[in-house]
């Protein structure tokens, strides 16, 4: 593997040190993981301590095989393991083989996904996983869809086409031509309280800013209460605001909880709204067969936002965008001379730039193409199904017990809930549970999630692992119990 050979090309000695290459390191990889625990433990002084390098760029390179000493050292053994049953903190999931293989081809070709010239067979299959994944969801031939960088940046692909929709057809103002409408200031976009930070980043964004978010009150299931929300858009009314669309949660981020999508869209056609779903959590649940009726109500969204690198395990990034009718993707597009010429579209060439936020564009659709079509449906709702039913496990345990509190019943996977300190301690409860929580993280190598509920610091399971058992979490239960 010398410093001569840059790509890999057809020439022998470049195929050769491709091969080797790759094969060292998914040999260092394979021997990273005889550390079985989901993080080694070091603490952020001694990490930085650890990796500091004075020198990114030193005079003389040092070559493959001691660069790859140096990863094998200092870099493989501290990356916390998603794929541990010890790893359970955030909707940060195990990545399915097959697409860690998908993910070389990606990068070995790297074709990009703003033009058809640049990434012609890629473009082609992006264009046939959006049709399956628009019928998945019980869209009609009318929509479309576009790959993303994640689900904020499909949160905010959808609300964009959602205001720009509202001015357009509502107001008669074109945002894309003419900016935001002398009279922005009173737009008003509606989701829960516990909806995701990317509402109101999107509304900065768009240039509303965060006073353009209602936060709707939950119900004691943290769903959206669509009684108050109901009263928040009468109200703004009748003080002159211009409630444009409900940005439903599929999923909530802590709690996995699904607003309810048939009463917002009634509510949102009564008052000529979009309706939005953000599903990065949930748009898992539709490969259940036993659960993908939590979700049917995503058909009736104006738009989706759903996350591959969340519930269905596939490598970051890898997210979607879609749209129930394909026309309101007119607010992306933008022709260059050098780029998308109209005269090539007239002729068959599809240029994904067109719907997208980015220009250069990873071609992750491989991803989902491989897996789906490598697991099928059997498959699929088998993974799915495992982390729904180990959820309702822990929360059953966890119900019987009278020095737990459980937040909610969980919709999808995620379990919230708090350890109530031993009778006499001395301790209160939020610092027993933080301090539970980082001694997990630097002691035992197992990595679990912590948020506020209803003021009170609260511990999170989020179950994206299907390799999880009812037996692990019993005993990682045990444990935790053990450390109050
Ligand atoms: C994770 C999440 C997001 C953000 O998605 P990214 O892929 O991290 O950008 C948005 N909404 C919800 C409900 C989420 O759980």
């Amino acid at each position: 593997m010398s410093a001569s050979n840059l790509f890999l090309t057809s020439g022998t000695a470049d195929k050769k040190a491709y091969v080797e290459m790759m094969g060292a390191m998914v040999d260092a990889i394979a021997s990273a993981m005889d550390h079985p625990k989901a993080y080694a433990g070091m603490g952020p002084y001694e990490l930085r301590a650890a990796v500091h390098t004075d020198e990114l760029l030193p005079e003389k390179g040092c070559g493959f095989e001691a660069i790859l000493e140096e990863v094998k050292a200092r870099i493989l053994p501290n990356l916390v393991r998603p794929m541990s049953t010890d790893y359970m903190a955030h909707l940060h999931s195990a990545v399915l083989m097959e697409s860690i293989a998908a993910e070389l081809v990606i990068a070995t070709f790297n074709q990009s996904m703003d033009s058809w010239d640049q990434a012609p067979v890629a473009t082609e299959i992006e264009v046939e996983v959006i049709r399956n994944l628009c019928k998945m969801y019980g869209y009609d031939e009318n929509s479309d869809g576009v790959f993303t960088s994640g689900g904020s940046q499909s949160n905010l692909s959808g609300l964009l086409l959602a205001r720009d929709w509202f001015c357009n057809e509502k107001c008669g103002h074109d945002v894309k031509k003419s900016g935001l409408p002398a009279d922005f200031r009173k737009f008003r976009m509606y989701s829960s309280e516990v909806a995701h930070f990317s509402m109101e980043k999107s509304a900065h964004l768009m240039g509303m800013g965060y006073e353009a978010v209602v936060k709707v009150p939950v119900d004691s299931n943290m769903r959206m209460d669509v009684a108050k929300l109901r009263e928040l858009i009468e109200a703004d009314i009748k003080a002159g605001n211009k409630p444009f669309c409900v940005a439903a949660t599929v999923g909530t981020t802590d709690f996995g909880s699904i607003d309810p999508l048939a009463e917002l869209r009634q509510i949102c056609d009564e008052y000529g709204m979009w309706l939005h779903a953000d599903a990065a959590y949930g748009s898992g649940v539709v490969m259940s067969e036993k659960y993908a009726h939590r979700v049917a109500g995503l058909a009736k969204c104006d738009s989706i936002t759903v996350d591959f690198h969340k519930m269905f395990l596939l490598p970051i990034s890898c997210s979607a965008s879609l749209i129930r009718d394909k026309r309101y993707f007119d607010a992306l597009t933008i022709h260059a001379d050098y780029l998308n010429r109209e005269e090539d579209e007239e002729d068959g060439y599809i240029n994904l730039v067109n719907k997208s936020m980015q220009t250069t564009r990873r071609f992750d659709a491989l991803k989902v193409w491989i897996s789906f079509r490598m697991r099928g449906r059997d498959g699929w709702s088998e993974m799915i199904t495992k982390c729904i039913d180990n959820a309702d496990y822990f929360y059953s345990i966890l119900k019987k017990r009278d020095d737990v509190e459980v937040v909610v019943a969980p919709e999808i996977s995620s379990v919230v809930f708090r350890l109530l300190p031993v009778p006499g301690s001395s301790e209160d409860a939020d610092t027993m549970n933080k301090r539970i929580r980082r001694k997990l993280l630097h002691h035992k190598g197992v990595v679990i999630g912590q948020t506020v509920c209803n003021g009170n610091v609260c511990l999170k399971f989020t179950l994206l692992n299907p390799l999880q058992s009812t037996a692990k979490l019993d005993e990682l239960l045990d444990l935790i119990l053990s450390l109050r």
